[in-house]
């Protein structure tokens, strides 16, 4: 199979836990930073003092052989080497820089080899041939231990008022390197020491350092495990890093909004009770009664039978509610999106609504500015405009009128939904979306409502991606604007094609 090296790099890790320790992570670090520059820098200062040692080495030897070199011509040493003074000279310098020594004539000639191998012979050299242009060379030769070097013999002299030298021959000199090669491999040893040392000090004291580094984490997670097994319900605090600051912090508002969350759960659970109850209790009250008089009249029974009827009506409502928010809380995978027609959609629900609206000689008109189609929910849709309408008839007054306008532009359509209505107050704008929010409940009740409504509402409007508003005048009239995108716009941000 082919891997790239980026996906083996995350198969070995997952492979090996240890690997993916920040323990590990410190504790490489801290043995790249220890150990590293000193390897660096070992090679670096012995390399330096190497080159420094032979240039001072080759620096001393010459200018003794140049002052040789004055001597040599005048005892005329290239044309006779018997003076005893000079081959005690050449003597001692070979002895004293663990050498050998020659000194080379003008016709290349070796007239001198301390090593007395070579004399008589000729030596032509690129070295030589260079010293005899007057130019000191020298050569290092690192594998054997030695620098060869060659210092002109040079004769100075005035010829018609101008000073000549002329180089008469070539000393051609070679000295040990030995005690710089010593040196340096004392030296060698004593950083290898000091890196060994440092290893085994790093070794020894990063692994409890990065125990300790680490320790914050490992504290993080100590009091979310308290948290999550009920021992404190606080919230936590590890201020010893900043960034164990932040987690604590994220933790901290998670666990806010779970609280809420809970809270909520909790308050919804206790006012589903109550509003099922309500209805229950009125059923009973109302049985009681006929049973506690047996020779009740019929109409009585009558009576109190179609009251018993309301009240189970009114009990199936709430649960169809309490159904209806309990699908508008799923996902969005259960949306079943169709382009759907919403002229067509707005008159079937408002024909459905008109009969309600005679009832309480409301008048519904229906306004729109253009066809619209749009991607929808088809039931989810209809229950928007239902319970807005719905509403709009519901909290009207006598003679009162409801104006459904529907428009839309290129992007969005828009549906408002205006009444001559009681009008709400702006305090209340933000709870009516609430579950089971009534602004008067007994008239509410009085007209069938669970304080359901808005909630569904405004659930299966965000499902669409839309948003809805509400504007309202008290005693005048109120005004819920909706706008819904014309093409659904999935949770990953794309729109349908
Ligand atoms: P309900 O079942 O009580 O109508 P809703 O959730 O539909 O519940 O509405 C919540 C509350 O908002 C209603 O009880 C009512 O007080 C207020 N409300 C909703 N629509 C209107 C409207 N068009 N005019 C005045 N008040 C309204």
């Amino acid at each position: 199979m082919h891997m790239t090296p980026n996906g083996l790099l995350q198969q070995i890790l997952r492979r090996v836990p240890i690997l993916r320790s920040q323990k590990a992570y410190i504790f490489i670090l801290m043995l790249a930073i220890g150990v590293i520059p000193s390897v660096v820098m070992r090679a670096g200062i012995l390399e330096s003092y190497e080159k420094r040692a032979v240039s001072v080495r080759v620096s001393d030897v010459t200018t003794q052989y140049r002052i040789i070199a004055d001597h040599l011509l005048n005892y005329n040493y290239l044309q006779d080497t018997s003076s005893e003074v000079i081959n005690a000279e050449l003597e001692q310098m070979s002895n004293l820089y663990d050498g050998r020594v020659m000194i080379i004539s003008g016709n290349f000639r070796i007239v001198k080899d301390t090593y007395s191998i070579s004399e008589g012979r000729t030596m032509i050299s690129e070295e030589v041939i260079k010293c005899f242009h007057g130019e000191s060379t020298s050569r290092y030769d690192k594998n054997n231990g030695y620098i060869e070097m060659t210092v002109p013999i040079t004769e100075t002299g005035r010829k018609e008022g101008k000073t000549v030298s002329q180089v008469r021959g070539v000393i051609l000199a070679s000295a040990s390197t030995d005690s710089i090669v010593a040196t340096m491999e004392l030296m060698r040893r004593r950083a290898l020491l000091l890196e060994i040392v440092m290893t085994i000090l790093i070794l020894g004291l990063v692994p409890f350092l990065a125990h300790i580094l680490t320790l914050p984490y490992s504290r993080v997670t100590r009091a979310i495990n308290e948290v999550r097994d009920g021992f404190t319900d606080r919230e936590i605090s590890v201020p010893d890093y900043i960034e164990t600051e932040h987690i604590a912090d994220a933790f901290n508002q998670l666990l806010g909004r779970m609280r809420q969350i809970n809270e909520s759960r909790q308050e919804f659970v206790a006012n589903v009770s109550h509003e099922l109850k309500t209805p229950m209790t009125s059923v009973k009250v109302l049985a009681d009664s006929l049973n506690q008089q047996p020779d009740a009249p019929v109409e009585l029974y009558r009576e109190f039978m179609q009251d018993i009827t309301q009240e189970i009506e009114r009990e199936n409502k709430i649960i169809n509610d309490l159904l209806s928010l309990v699908k508008m809380d799923k996902t969005e995978a259960e949306m079943d999106i169709r382009a759907v027609d919403i002229n067509e959609l707005l008159e079937s629900t408002l024909k459905r609504l008109r009969p309600i609206a005679r009832k309480q000689d409301v008048e519904v008109v229906f306004e729109s500015m253009r066809p619209v189609t749009a991607e929808v929910d088809e039931i989810k849709m209809s229950q928007i405009f239902t319970n807005l309408v719905e509403n709009a008839i519901k909290y009207n007054k006598e003679h009162g009128w409801v104006k459904v306008h529907l428009d839309a532009d290129h992007q969005f359509f828009t549906v408002e939904v205006s009444d001559s209505g009681i009008g709400i107050s702006e305090e209340d704008y933000d709870h009516i979306f609430d579950r089971f929010y009534r602004v008067d409940k007994s008239h509410s009740r009085e007209i069938g409502g669970t304080g359901l409504g808005l909630s569904i509402t405004r659930s299966a409007v965000l499902l669409h991606r839309g948003s809805i508003r509400v504007s309202s005048v008290e005693g005048e009239g109120t005004c819920f604007t909706v706008k819904i995108p014309l093409s659904y716009i999935k949770a990953g941000g794309k729109g349908r094609s």
